[in-house]
C-alpha cells in the first residue's frame, strides 16, 4: 500500500482550528467582548442575542472607541493596544492580553465593527473575514464607543455547531456570564436582551454589588449576605466579596469568582469554600458566594490555557486555606450575633 504524503494544512484551516480553541461557544466569545468593552473604559454595555448567540451576538459600549486608522489591523492575530513587551504579560492589569479574540472571531463568524472615538467626527463601520478587512471603513452615524456584531458563529465549523447545546442552553450560559460581570463591575450599567425581546438582565450605571446581586440573583440571597475583606501581606493577596449566611441555601453552589478581575474557575478554592458550609447547612445544600480575589500578577499563570478558565497560582494551597478559615470565622460570627445582615 502506498503511504500518503504529509501535507501542510491550508492556512485558513489552521487559523480556524486555532480560533475554535479560543472561541468555544457563544458565551465564551461574549466574555472576551465584555472584557474588551471594560478595558475601553465603558460605563454602559448593551448585549443583544439571537438564537443563543449563534445567529447574532452584538455588544454595544460607550468606551474610548477604535481609531479609524486601526481598523485595518484590529482583527489580525497578535495585534493589541494593551501590551508591547513580553514582560508586560506578568504585570498585565487589563483583561485582554493576546490580541487574539477579535481575530479568532473573524475566522469562525461574520464580524462587523462600528466604532467612534471622541476625536473622530463620525463613526466608521467595517466587516472582516479571516482577519481581513473586506472594504475600506465607511462613515456611519453612531455615538462614541464600539459595537461589535458577531453573526453566524461557527458557520464554517459544522461539527462544532452541531456539538453545541440548544439555543436556550447557550443563552443560559450567556446570561450567566453577563450576570457575573454585572455583579463584579457594579458601576457599569449592563443590559442583556434577546433580539425583539425584553431585557433579561439589567443593572443601573453607578450601582453597587449588593444592589446588583439583589436585582439579578434575588432578594432571598441579597438579604442574607455577609461582607468579607481579607488583606494578607504574607502571601500578597486581597480577597473581598459577599457570602450568604446559614439562613440561605441552594441546590448548587453559586460561586462568582474573579481573579484579578477575570471571571475564572478555581476548583481548589470552590471545593474548599463549599466544604466550610457543609457543617452549617443541611445535607446537599450550598451557599452563594461572590469573591474578588487579587493576587500579585507575577504569581498567577494567566497564560495556562487559551480559554483562560481554570486558574492556578503560587502558594495556592496556603491562600485557599487562609481564605477558607476567614470565611468560616465570619460565618460563625454571623450565626451567633446575626448583626451582619445587609437587609435594608
Ligand atoms: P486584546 O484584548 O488582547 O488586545 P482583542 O482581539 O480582544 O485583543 O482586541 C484587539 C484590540 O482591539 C484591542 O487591543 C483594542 O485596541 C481594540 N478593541 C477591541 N474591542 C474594543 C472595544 N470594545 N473598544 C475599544 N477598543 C477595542
Ligand atoms: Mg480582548
Amino acid at each position: 500500500m502506498e503511504v500518503p504524503p504529509i501535507k501542510k494544512l491550508a492556512q485558513d484551516v489552521i487559523n480556524r482550528i486555532a480560533a475554535g480553541e479560543v472561541i468555544q461557544r457563544p458565551a465564551n466569545a461574549l466574555k472576551e467582548l465584555i472584557e474588551n468593552s471594560i478595558d475601553a473604559k465603558s460605563t454602559n454595555i448593551q448585549i443583544t442575542v439571537k438564537n443563543g448567540g449563534l445567529k447574532l451576538l452584538q455588544i454595544q459600549d460607550n468606551g474610548v472607541g477604535i481609531r479609524k486608522e486601526d481598523f485595518e489591523i484590529v482583527c489580525e492575530r497578535f495585534t493589541t493596544s494593551k501590551l508591547t513587551e513580553f514582560e508586560d504579560l506578568h504585570k498585565i492589569a487589563t483583561y485582554g492580553f493576546r490580541g487574539e479574540a477579535l481575530a479568532s472571531m473573524s475566522h469562525v463568524a461574520h464580524l462587523t465593527i462600528v466604532s467612534k472615538t471622541k476625536q473622530s467626527m463620525c463613526a466608521y463601520q467595517a466587516s472582516y473575514i479571516d482577519s481581513k478587512l473586506m472594504d475600506l471603513p465607511k462613515p456611519v452615524p453612531a455615538n462614541q464607543g464600539t459595537t461589535i456584531i458577531v453573526e453566524d458563529l461557527f458557520y464554517n465549523m459544522p461539527v462544532r455547531k452541531k456539538a453545541l447545546r440548544s439555543p436556550a442552553e447557550e443563552y443560559q450560559k450567556i446570561s450567566d456570564v453577563v450576570s457575573k460581570y454585572a455583579v463584579h463591575n457594579a458601576t457599569i450599567g449592563f443590559a442583556l436582551k434577546k433580539h425583539s425581546g425584553n431585557n433579561d438582565v439589567r443593572t443601573r450605571q453607578g450601582s453597587n454589588h449588593v444592589e446588583n446581586i439583589r436585582t439579578i440573583y434575588g432578594d432571598l440571597i441579597a438579604r442574607e449576605l455577609i461582607e468579607f475583606s481579607i488583606d494578607n501581606s504574607q502571601f500578597k493577596f486581597k480577597a473581598k466579596g459577599f457570602m450568604t449566611n446559614v439562613n440561605y441555601s441552594t441546590k448548587t453552589f453559586q460561586f462568582l469568582l474573579f481573579i484579578n478581575h477575570r471571571l475564572v474557575d478555581c476548583q481548589s478554592l470552590k471545593k474548599s469554600i463549599d466544604h466550610v458550609y457543609e457543617t452549617y447547612l443541611p445535607k446537599n445544600a450550598h451557599p452563594f458566594v461572590y469573591m474578588s480575589l487579587e493576587l500579585d500578577p507575577g504569581n498567577i499563570d494567566v497564560n495556562i490555557s487559551p480559554t483562560k478558565h481554570e486558574v492556578h497560582f503560587l502558594n495556592e494551597q496556603q491562600i485557599v486555606e487562609t481564605i477558607t478559615s476567614t470565611l468560616e470565622t465570619k460565618l460563625l460570627g454571623s450565626n451567633n450575633s446575626r448583626v451582619f445582615f445587609t437587609q435594608a
